[in-house]
């Protein structure tokens, strides 16, 4: 089955920052705290390259 739900996923970046980030992001997505990619869009999806701490609906 294919996953197409849209959701928000809480992270967790290296610096110990917490951010929510929506998994289908269109843009980078940095830390705030220190400037870290914790997500790129590839193909209508966010990748994430950060730990995923949640995921929340
Ligand atoms: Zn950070």
């Amino acid at each position: 089955m294919r996953e197409n739900n849209s959701r928000f996923l809480k992270l967790e970046c290296e610096c110990g920052n917490n951010q929510i980030v929506f998994n289908r992001a269109s843009t980078l997505v940095r830390c705030n705290e220190c400037n870290k990619i914790l997500a790129k869009p590839i193909s209508g999806k966010a990748k994430v390259q950060a730990r995923v701490i949640e995921v929340l609906k």
